[in-house]
């Protein structure tokens, strides 16, 4: 078995419990900002897209928070916060 394929199989086993509203925003009017481009790549999770428009969407459905966004791209760029208490992602692979 890959590595790739391993890792995919242990972060399948994490639960995901969303809260009201998202912990992490693109703040309006940064889509398109150069520093988020590379987050479509870099995100562990794949949470980070680019539409047609070229702009940067953000999903956090399977978010880590592994906090690779917050320093990448910056506060000025991102409303980022942890989720609120008892939301989030639960690690499952020991
Ligand atoms: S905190 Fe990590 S997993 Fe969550 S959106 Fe940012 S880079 Fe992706």
């Amino acid at each position: 078995m890959s590595e790739s394929v391993k890792l995919k199989a242990k972060l399948g086993l994490d639960v995901f419990k969303p809260g009201r509203e998202a912990h992490i925003k693109i703040r309006p009017g940064m889509e398109k900002d150069h520093r988020l481009k590379p987050m479509v790549r870099i995100c562990p999770a794949g949470c980070y897209s680019e539409n047609e428009k070229t702009e940067v969407m953000l999903t956090i459905d399977g978010c880590l928070e592994c906090g690779t966004c917050r320093l990448a791209c910056g506060m000025d760029v991102l409303d980022w916060n942890y989720p609120e208490g008892g939301t989030g992602v639960q690690f499952r692979f020991g």
